[in-house]
């Protein structure tokens, strides 16, 4: 394996500029995603957090940078809003804001863009007609020519609360299927369980791009933030034949006369396009109303055949619209060594697999600086910290998710913090012996399960 990359002094000045000297220690909230990883969808829970509560935990723990999901793929908006949807009735934006400057935190907000099951639903008459959703364009064995990409969602699911019945629970949550998933598995993809909801991809070329630029400059004027992050700023990587609308179609025509949808290299070129200019259009809605909020987006790594083929994101295209790239880099999330060898040699390969693709693609993005985001949920105090430093390319690392964290997780990032606390913006991330010695301390306290898999044993010195 060649040299990891490390960022450019030009890359680095923007963070020192605007945040100071020290390296970047961020922790991630999903409020809607209930008490664990990744896996619920739960108004009620969102409704029923104390913020004070967890800024408290993260600056304990030597965190110097809060992010808050303010839209999750589900829809839902957790500000004040006059044009989206609020079901927490709660302004978690300002909850936090108050708390991030009480305590001096970076305060980012991310943003969930083309996805958003509750905008699919609520435009397309209960998905019955096109509205903004993306159209596919080819007969699969799951859906046909000219459907709307509505599926099913694959991360999270709905709990039912005693005495409700589902008819009831679709008020609260109308994109909810009668569809169970009964039993979790150890699969990435089959961790959920509870009822299924569903998601809707929406055309990048649709009115949704008008309602999300009217959400963020709802945001930006409304509230006191340091950055803005646009996720889901891509196609559906699940499916390759999108977007087939009538404007897509029409479009591209006009663009790239005789050059055939789904076949030419035009295509491909007309769908990063299309993502490159919203992500032009959401960084000047920023800029205009506060030039000093810092824009990124998050960017899904992969193979160009994925990248370019399946969620047309392309690096340098994009990295030209905003100020910063943050790739969500998260190996352990496809397995962990508490389920198991098969599971933690899984995600060494793709752990393996991201630093070879950062080392290979990371010039791609341009001259933006990269503050990678891994996993603190559903892994071990281990694999968090290998993704922690191995991630660090000079400006420090960025975790989610809150709820979830072990505390064994909890003390592991404490201890990372102090020593990240020492270190300035551009200098090289921690080694593997003060990782290790990190997790011995741990370990003291939080004996580790499956303890023969792991790089560092226990008894280690
Ligand atoms: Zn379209």
């Amino acid at each position: 394996m060649g040299k990891k990359p490390h960022l450019s002094e030009s890359q680095l000045s923007l963070f020192r500029e605007r945040f100071g000297n020290k390296k970047i220690f961020a922790q991630a909230l999903m409020p809607v995603r209930g008490p664990a990883g990744f896996r619920k969808l739960d108004y009620e829970f969102a409704k029923a957090i104390d913020p004070r509560e967890i800024i408290d935990k993260c600056v304990e723990n030597g965190f110097n940078a809060f992010g808050l999901v303010v839209k999750d793929t589900d829809g839902a908006l957790l500000s004040d809003t006059k044009v989206g949807w609020n079901p927490t009735g709660r302004d978690l934006v300002k909850e936090f804001e108050e708390l991030c400057q009480e305590h001096d935190l970076i305060y980012i907000l991310s943003i969930t863009n083309m996805n958003d099951a509750y905008r699919g639903w609520k435009t397309t008459n209960g998905y019955k007609e096109n509205g903004t959703v993306s159209i596919h364009i080819k007969d699969k064995r799951k859906h046909d020519a000219g459907d709307p990409a509505v599926h099913k969602e694959g991360e999270m699911r709905v709990d039912l609360p005693e005495g409700r019945t589902i008819d009831e629970m679709r008020k609260e949550i109308p994109f909810l299927t009668g569809d169970i998933d009964e039993k979790e598995g150890a699969s990435r993809g089959a961790r959920g369980k509870g009822y299924i909801p569903l998601t809707a991809f929406h055309c990048p070329r649709s009115s949704h791009i008008d309602y999300m630029i009217e959400i963020v400059r709802e945001l930006v004027n409304n509230y006191q933030v340091d950055g803005i992050f646009a996720d889901y700023i891509r196609y559906d990587g699940r499916h390759k034949d999108l977007c087939g609308c009538e404007r897509c179609r029409e479009a591209f025509a006009r663009q790239h006369p005789g050059k055939k949808m789904l076949k030419s290299p035009e295509w491909y070129d007309f769908k990063e396009d299309t993502i490159a200019t919203y992500g032009r259009k959401f960084n000047d809605a920023i800029k205009e109303a506060d030039p000093q909020v810092v824009t990124g987006w998050f960017n899904l790594p992969g193979p160009k055949l994925f990248t370019r083929k399946r969620i047309a994101q392309d690096y340098s295209k994009l990295g030209a619209t905003m100020d910063a790239v943050v790739p969500m880099l998260y190996p352990y999330l496809a397995g962990t060594a508490r389920d198991g060898w098969r599971w933690r040699w899984l995600a060494n390969i793709v752990h393996w697999y991201f630093k070879r693709s950062m080392r290979k693609r990371i010039h791609e993005y341009g001259d933006i600086p990269v503050l990678a985001i891994t996993n603190s949920v559903e892994c071990n105090a281990e694999e968090m910290l290998i993704s922690c430093k191995d991630y660090d390319y000079g400006l420090g690392i960025s975790l989610f998710k809150y709820f979830g964290t072990t505390e064994a997780q909890w003390l592991a990032a404490r201890k990372y913090a102090a020593l990240l606390d020492q270190q300035e913006i551009g200098d090289p991330a921690l080694g593997d012996e003060q990782v290790k010695r990190i997790l011995v301390d741990v370990y003291k306290k939080y004996p580790p399960k499956n303890k023969h898999l792991l790089k560092w044993k226990p008894e280690s010195k």
